[in-house]
This record gives structure tokens, sequence and C-alpha cells, in this order.
């Protein structure tokens, strides 16, 4: 059981989950986790329920297996390893999300790459990491709901901060609650933007030498984002 509930990150979890949401990227079927800030083995995440209806009294705290620190009867995301196992994999990440987007499901069926675009896009580099459960797996029901297959899926986000899941959804993370809500967004608008280039056949994506120069993301770019996003909130 974790010493105490961080709850300025608790709340701010509710607040990424209801701007994701708001923002369209946020499916009935997502779910974002955070790591405690205090115990890096330990992160929080709500039972399973409705993203658009999640309160703080919904999050609970969980270990890098993905079991609950706290008895509950409580149901739980089936994907909840996901969550596990990219804090496991990367100390730096201190946030996750998992969400089955429309905008990004194109590019979860094995054909076209999703691929940085513009400036906001920058940081998902030349060519974003598609995970095939199949390769590993075989047939599955098409959730990830053991460690095997959320390690296999974090091992191919590696150090990046998007990975697609064919024929499934994304996977993305950040160094903060606010950095993964930024990326899980605009990942959703370049997807938006190359699905449009697709369609009137014209495309161009950033060049290496683009994306070295516009991969960082600023704080204030994020503060900002953050601000912006929060404040449409209903
Ligand atoms: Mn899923």
């Amino acid at each position: 059981m974790p010493r105490k509930r961080p709850h300025h990150l608790i709340d701010n979890l509710v607040t990424a989950t209801r701007i994701l949401v708001n923002e369209g990227v946020m499916d009935v079927f997502g779910h974002v986790a955070v790591r405690d800030p205090d115990e890096a083995d330990t992160f929080w995440l709500a039972r399973a329920g409705a993203p658009a209806r999640i309160s703080a009294d919904d999050i609970l705290p969980f270990g890098l297996e993905g079991a609950p620190l706290v008895e509950t009867s409580d149901a739980l995301f089936s994907e909840r390893f996901i969550h596990a196992a990219v804090f496991r994999a990367n100390v730096t990440t201190m946030a996750s999300g998992h969400h089955h987007a429309a905008s990004i499901m194109p590019y979860c069926m094995g054909g076209r790459t999703l691929c940085a675009l513009s400036q906001t896009g920058a940081w998902m580099g030349s060519v974003v990491p598609l995970w095939d459960s199949r390769n590993r797996f075989g047939d599955t029901a098409m959730l990830v709901n053991d460690m095997d297959q959320a390690d296999d899926l974090a091992a191919t986000l590696a150090d990046r901060r998007l990975v697609l899941m064919r024929g499934h959804g994304a996977l993305v993370t950040g160094t903060s609650i606010e950095d993964m809500t930024f990326r899980a967004v605009y990942a959703c608008r370049e997807a938006d933007t190359l699905t449009a280039g697709l369609q009137i056949g014209s495309f161009m994506p950033l060049s290496e030498g683009e994306i070295t120069r516009a991969e960082k993301l600023s704080s204030a770019a994020i503060a900002r984002a953050w601000s912006h996003w929060t404040a449409l909130l209903k």
C-alpha cells in the first residue's frame, strides 16, 4: 500500500482523461495512468469505468506487475498491464495513456505508417513503430491483458513516446501527465493531417534534419496546451 495518495497528481490524472475525451482522443475503452512521484514502483489508474465519468475517488494504486495495491472487488481495466510494463521499462516515463482514437486507427492496419509532418508532431519521428500482437502471440482477443504481451509492446515502444498497435490502438507515454497529454492529442492531429494529405494526394513528411531540430517539446508549449485544453473543459 502506498504511503499516501498524491492528490494533486490524481486530480491531474482525472483532468488529463477529461481533456483526452474532450479532444476526441479518448474513446470509451481508453485509460490514463501516472507513476507515483514518491514511489517509483507504484502507479495510479482508475478502476474500470467510462472515461468521461471518472473522478478522483475512482483512482487506485497498482504495482508494476499490474496488481492493485489495495483490496478491491471493483472491476479493473483488463489492459492495465500496459501501464505496468511501460513504467517498468523506462524510468523517465511518468505517465502513460492507451486509446483507440478514430484518427490513428487507419495507421494501425499495417499498411501506411504514421510519420511526423509538422512542428507539433516532430517528436514522433519519421516512422512511428507498429506493434503486432500476432508476431509473438498469434491470434488473440486483441486485448493486451497480461504482462507477457505488455512487455513485448513496451519493447517495441523502446525509448520512443508513441507506439501503434496493429488492429487495436495506441500507447503514448510522457515525462509528466501534461507531456503525455500533449503527445496524445498532437499524434491524433498529425494522423488527421496525414489522412487528409493522402485524400488530396499530397503530403510531405518532415526531413530528418527538421525532426532533429523540432523534436524536443518545450515546457512552455506543454503548459500552454494544458492551459488551453483545461479552459475548454465544460
Ligand atoms: Mn485497448
